[in-house]
């Protein structure tokens, strides 16, 4: 597809889930001054007939994905219903654990008996992209998708896809809607979200929308301090040191303009979780003065490497991840490939255009 031509689809898409809906009754204060995204009239009309609702987001669950099942699951057992949050992960990274509603997650082997009516899918723009948690949503299930990925294949009963940095971002709008629940805890949530989706509100995904968004958070009593500390500043030492390793190993090609990052299997063998270590990994390159592409291999089983991409804007590394099977956003990217590691570098430069 030509690039207008995709540009084109993906206006259309945002204009109608954008056009479509103009809730003004349901807001309060001065959120539509703001807003250019508001939530489909049937995503409540859905949310509220629902009793037992399962709460989900994607596979290797970052930042955003977890603080948006955090606040969809704590919002709605406060609305009374039934609620498991449920995660492909076993281990939800960490880190997160401050955020309230973290322990309310379950693998998806722990949740099978539970009988949902309904399904909040939240930050996941394929159905693929669940992992196990897939297996747990019978045919014909009503669902709700909320995404900010451009990629979002519209799999949900209702389909609330629009241009947001974070999902979490998004969600701001319900939590308004829900006032009587909205308190610090769920602030703290969702500025979490919204803060790791945006590395901290430098990448060009952080709008005027998104630090008013963040303001009024922070006027409901957020401790911005704390959460960044959780979210960013809290490596483990092996972390700090495999982060040196990857630095002394990294290839920087074409003219010094990209940087290419590996990690072998064999630290995933001795560190079964180390996935969750990884965060920040992909940034160091792409940091460097002069590189505009930077590509993190992880090789995640034998022969199999995940790539987390990453650009400064000359690259969009969402259509490169897209040509392998992956999506993303225009910046931040990733997909999984098998095979050789320099057989798939070459691949790849072979198939990376600039802006
Ligand atoms: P990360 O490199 O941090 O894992 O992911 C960067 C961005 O790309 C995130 O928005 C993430 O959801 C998305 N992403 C990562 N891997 C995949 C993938 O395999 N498929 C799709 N569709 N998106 C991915
Ligand atoms: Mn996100």
């Amino acid at each position: 597809m030509k690039e207008f031509e995709k540009a084109n689809v993906l206006t259309k898409k945002f204009t109608q889930v954008t056009l479509s809906f103009h809730l003004d009754e349901f807001y309060s204060g001065n959120v539509n001054d703001m807003s250019v995204n508001t939530p489909p009239k049937n995503l409540f009309s859905l949310l509220e007939k629902s009793d037992r609702v399962l709460v989900t987001a994607h596979i290797r669950a970052d930042g955003d994905a977890i603080a948006s099942v955090c606040f969809f699951s704590t919002l709605l057992i406060r609305m009374g219903k039934s609620v498991q949050a449920v995660l492909h992960d076993s281990n939800p990274d960490n880190r997160y654990s401050f955020l309230h509603g973290f322990d309310m997650i379950c693998a998806p082997h722990s949740c099978s008996s539970f009988n949902p009516d309904m399904v909040v899918i939240l930050d996941t723009p394929t159905l693929k992209r669940l992992g196990d948690v897939q297996y747990l949503i019978r045919a014909g299930m009503q669902s709700i998708n909320i995404d900010h990925h451009e990629s979002n294949e519209m799999f949900g009963t209702v389909n609330w896809v629009a241009a947001a940095s974070s999902t979490c971002e998004m969600l701001y709008e319900i939590a308004e809607i829900y006032s009587e629940y909205f308190d610090t805890a769920l602030a703290e949530i969702l500025y979490t979200g919204i803060c790791f989706d945006t590395g901290r509100f430098r990448f060009s995904n952080t709008s005027e929308r998104t630090f008013r968004i963040a303001a009024q958070l922070v006027s409901k009593g957020c401790d911005v301090e704390s959460i960044t500390e959780n979210v960013f500043y809290k490596w483990s030492p092996v972390k700090a040191r495999m982060m040196g390793e990857i630095l002394s190993g990294m290839k920087l090609i074409k003219n010094g303009s990209v940087a290419i990052l590996k990690l072998d299997h064999t630290f995933f063998i001795s560190h079964p979780d180390g996935w969750q270590e990884l965060e920040g990994v992909s940034d160091l390159g792409i940091s460097i003065d002069g590189v505009d592409l930077s590509i993190f291999f992880k090789e995640l089983e034998p022969g199999t490497w995940k790539l987390s991409l990453r650009s400064k804007g000359r690259y969009n590394v969402n259509e490169i991840a897209e040509r392998f099977g992956g999506g993303g956003h225009a910046q931040a990217s990733g997909c999984e490939i098998k095979g050789d590691f320099n057989a798939i570098v070459d691949q790849i430069l072979q198939n990376i255009t600039s802006n």
